[in-house]
């Protein structure tokens, strides 16, 4: 395995891969590496003859006040858990490489980064967008790998590679979870004990959601209500948001109603437990019409 730091040399690396017509997998993350990210790196083993992982924690998609500083970068942790996992290539990108003095280039995807984490970090998608765009541009992957814990951010992704014509085929897969269901997640490192305990409410509220919506439930104001009650009924957590929306568009339902048609169904949960702001979403898939 080869961890690389600089731009270029990554970019000849892939280069060369493709030039031997060997397919090239590769799975952007900010580091602080778990089994959510391992279970990427692994589908992209099994599906391509290289696979390139980036870790660069990207500060144009943190907003002011936010955990940018504190995120954490256990660098040697990281490239053991490659390592392992067969990565090919690392690139550990450099935020004075990727934005150079006088950088002034932003890649933003409208509809889609305006609700959910849109609304509440309102330059995050933009830097997710920019930076996913240079990712692939240096990379130039036949396919990228994305989780679905970041549902919002793989329909972001997606619209981008389609639209810019990128060429990457742009893979979701789904959310590892711990045991007692709480998605795995960075973020989870800023959990105390007692915040750990109140964490696994939030996959909890939405299997229950789910629940509701299979049997029946047609009112998304009814779906939202049982939702916010169950996160909220014993304390220790701040609800950011909590919508049911088109999964494929993440528009509202027209008039407040559930339409299992051609889409299907996201339900969305963002929320502050103890000093961590974590996130979570269960996808229903679309039903008969
Ligand atoms: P991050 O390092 O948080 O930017 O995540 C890098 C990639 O790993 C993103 O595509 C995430 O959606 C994905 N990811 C993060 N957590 C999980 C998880 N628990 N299960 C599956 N994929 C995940």
């Amino acid at each position: 395995m080869r961890a690389i730091e600089r731009l270029a040399e990554t970019a000849e690396r892939c280069d060369r891969y493709r030039a031997a017509a060997l397919s090239v997998g590769f799975v952007p993350t900010l580091g602080a590496l778990h089994d959510g990210h391992v279970s990427l790196f692994r589908r992209a083993k099994s599906e391509c003859d290289r696979v390139a992982v980036s870790i660069f924690v990207n500060p144009t998609q943190f907003g002011p006040g936010e955990d940018l500083a504190a995120y954490p970068r256990p660098r040697e942790a990281d490239l053991a858990a490659c390592r392992e996992a067969g990565v090919d290539l690392v690139f550990l990108g450099a935020a004075g490489e990727m934005y150079p003095a006088g950088f002034q280039t932003w890649v933003t995807v409208d509809e889609l980064s305006r609700p959910l984490c849109g609304a509440s970090r309102p330059v995050h998608f933009r830097g997710v967008a920019t930076v996913v765009t240079q990712l692939l541009s240096i990379v130039r992957p036949h396919r990228a790998y994305f989780g679905q814990k970041d549902y919002q951010q793989s329909l972001v992704v997606r619209r981008l590679a389609l639209d810019l014509h990128l060429g990457a085929e742009i893979r979701v897969l789904p959310t590892v979870r711990e045991a007692d269901g709480l998605a795995m997640s960075s973020r989870n490192r800023y959990l105390d004990a007692g915040a750990r305990r109140v964490a696994p409410r939030i996959a909890r509220a939405l299997a229950g959601a789910r629940e509701l919506i299979l049997g029946g439930e047609e009112h998304v104001e009814a779906v939202v209500a049982r939702l916010r009650s169950d996160l909220e009924r014993e304390g220790g957590l701040r609800i950011d948001y909590a919508e049911v929306l088109e999964a494929a568009t993440l528009r509202a339902f027209e008039g407040g109603l559930l339409r299992r048609g051609p889409g299907g169904i996201v339900v969305a949960v963002a929320a502050h437990v103890g000093g961590a702001r974590l996130i979570d979403n269960v996808v229903i898939a679309p039903g008969p019409g």
